[in-house]
């Protein structure tokens, strides 16, 4: 049974403005409710000091979309890990595909980046996904397996601290969904590398990203091994992502086996 309360992660990617991430942010707060989840918002590191004011004491945990890999020193434009605890917050993504596409992210660098977060007491979201030519050549399996092997080599000792988000390439911001099938196989398969890497593997939460929406959540967060979600272009429109909540919460009720006779 999955009894990991699962964790529903946005990013905003470039998105926003002080006026529209303060709207955005009363909606999502005025329809919330009780979240059953865990529930967090990388935003722009600009924004960070806003949203932390705007969500302090309520349920929305802050979240950065980008950490550096260095500690400290002349890295210009860069951002650490300890600035970034500065301003509250908690989880940070990390080798999302469009940083390993547009900033040339290497395995190491994630590995690296995934290190830091931790090294500062952030969960590191770390991000792994094939391409469609490396899915379309078979390719997938072996894909995930080293993106993610980089980092357990690098965070072995913790690697049971981190959370990973399979994130078919293929998928983000494509409106084409892994099938929950197609996410669970994958899922399954980091969850075996997890296993091999860690004894305290079952507590790592598994996140399934790729044009999640209020229309496929459901399925794909009802599969055994997907263990929340990371949602991009859905989580800029409230009513959406109060959707993929509720329907992380409904998946929760049913793994948890409440209403059963
Ligand atoms: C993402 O950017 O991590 C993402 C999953 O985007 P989208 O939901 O828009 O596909």
């Amino acid at each position: 049974m999955n009894d990991k309360k699962k964790l529903i992660a946005a990013n905003w990617k470039m998105n926003g403005d002080l006026a529209a991430n303060e709207a955005l942010l009363h909606a999502i707060l005025a329809g919330i409710g009780d979240a059953a989840c865990d529930l967090a918002l990388a935003v722009p590191a600009p924004y960070l000091a806003q949203v932390q004011a705007l969500t302090a004491g309520t349920v929305l945990a802050l979240a950065a979309q980008d950490v550096s890999q260095h500690e400290a020193g002349a890295y210009t434009g860069e951002v650490s890990a300890a600035m970034l605890r500065d301003f509250g917050v908690r989880y940070t993504l990390v080798g999302h595909s469009e940083r390993r596409q547009y900033h040339g992210e290497t395995d190491q660098v994630v590995a690296q980046k995934a290190q830091r977060a931790l090294a500062a007491g952030l969960t590191p979201i770390v991000c792994v996904g094939e391409t469609l030519q490396e899915r379309e050549a078979g390719q997938t399996e072996a894909v995930v397996r080293r993106q993610l092997a980089a980092v357990i080599q690098r965070n072995g000792h913790c690697i049971s601290e981190v959370a990973l988000a399979y994130e078919p390439v293929w998928a983000i911001g494509t409106g084409h969904t892994a099938s929950p099938a197609q996410a669970q196989a994958v899922h399954a398969v980091l969850r075996a590398q997890l296993r091999a890497a860690s004894a305290q593997a079952g507590r790592i939460r598994l996140l399934y990203g790729g044009s999640l929406n209020a229309a496929n959540a459901a399925p794909l967060l009802a599969q055994p091994d997907i263990d929340g979600g990371l949602v991009g272009g859905a989580s800029l429109k409230a009513p959406d992502f109060l959707a993929i909540i509720a329907a992380a919460h409904g998946a929760a009720v049913i793994a948890s086996g409440v209403g059963k006779e």
